[in-house]
């Protein structure tokens, strides 16, 4: 539910109403936007009398039930997008960011190579996984904390935010240390444990879609973050599996449309992983940006060819490059810039 106060309602009448809903053991978050002040209740039971109960206060200009089973992300509580701040990169509204770098960091010349050049063709965020879910245990599984202080040398470079993996509740503190932007893999998306945890650090996440996820489990999943107080969720559709076996997965660019309408959260699109292959990255990177998408991460490495993860679906530098003009016009036709 959510309450709408009268334009020019004063605080006290506001704590009023949160008083109120702490007696039902409920939690209101509020939304201050230009036009109007919204309280978003949370909770687990809304008694039913509620709504009309609070209607008769001062200041209450209506209350509306929120249809959707997620609330706080649900563009019914927030009409206006939410823009996450990564140091100074603002992800949603007029921008399409490129956030860029290999599927894993292997070493000091491979992750330096690669942020340079990425920062050169006009990325605005350096990728790079230290802690890798692999399908197999036999295959590279990342360089851990050392991987992350090459990151953390990138950053001090090229001067870009660095996102990167957490894949369990234990390593939050230490991926925190060194990260600006925490990612929640596609196979943790239901890790709500880990969800609520990168959620209490209040920094930005990046949401990948889990593999058979729904739209509204992903939001949901959303919604355990921003449950935690944590507003700073940024959405990536990354590919569904589906019957079709000529692709890795299949870039599901209704998803990112539909999120769009649904949530007020920015939604990225990751060709990489959603393609499976580096020639199909450049169409369905545009493809995604020209779907409203906020902005693309992609697999780029200095030498794919002997890549230790996802060498098949990452760019080369050349082409990052080739493929950021492309992007950069795609962007400027919807009003936006990279
Ligand atoms: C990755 O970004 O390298 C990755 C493992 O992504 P996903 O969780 O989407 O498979
Ligand atoms: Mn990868």
């Amino acid at each position: 539910m959510i309450v709408v106060m009268q334009t020019g309602s004063t605080q006290e009448q506001i704590e009023s109403v949160l008083e109120r809903l702490a007696e039902y053991d409920l939690r209101g978050h509020m939304v201050y936007g230009a036009e109007r002040t919204v309280i978003g209740v949370v909770g687990a039971a809304i008694p039913p009398t509620l709504k009309e109960e609070l209607e008769h206060f001062t200041g209450v200009k209506e209350t509306l039930r929120i249809t959707q089973p997620y609330k706080l992300v649900s563009r019914e509580l927030r009409p206006m997008d939410t823009i996450v701040d990564v140091r100074g990169v603002k992800v949603g509204g007029e921008r399409c960011v490129v956030i860029a770098g290999p599927c894993s960091v292997e070493s000091e010349e491979q992750i330096m190579a690669t942020a340079r050049a990425v920062r050169e063709a006009g990325a605005s965020m350096l990728r790079g996984g230290a802690f890798k879910p692999r399908s197999s245990p036999y295959t590279f599984r990342g360089l851990g904390e050392q991987g992350l202080k090459l990151l953390a040398q990138a950053r001090d470079e090229t001067g870009l935010p660095i996102v990167t993996e957490v894949m369990t509740i234990n390593d939050v503190d230490l991926v925190a240390r060194y990260a600006d932007v925490l990612q929640i893999g596609a196979r943790n998306m239901q890790n709500y444990q880990l969800l609520e945890e990168v959620g209490r650090t209040g920094m930005p996440v990046l949401l990948k879609r889990g593999l058979s996820a729904t739209i509204e489990e992903w939001l949901l999943s959303a919604e355990y973050v921003t449950a935690q107080g944590n507003p700073n969720v940024i959405l990536c559709e990354r590919g569904i599996r589906t019957f079709e076996t000529a692709t890795r997965n299949t870039m599901d660019l209704n998803a990112v449309a539909l999120a769009k309408r649904r949530t007020h959260l920015p939604v990225i699109a990751d060709p990489s992983h959603g393609t499976g292959k580096w020639y199909l990255v450049p169409p369905l990177a545009l493809a995604s940006i020209a779907a409203g998408a906020d902005g693309i991460i992609i697999e780029a490495h200095p030498d794919p060819d002997r890549a230790r993860s996802d060498g098949g679906q990452s760019l080369s530098l050349e082409n990052f490059a080739k493929l950021m003009p492309q992007v950069a016009a795609v962007a400027a036709a919807l009003g936006k810039h990279v």
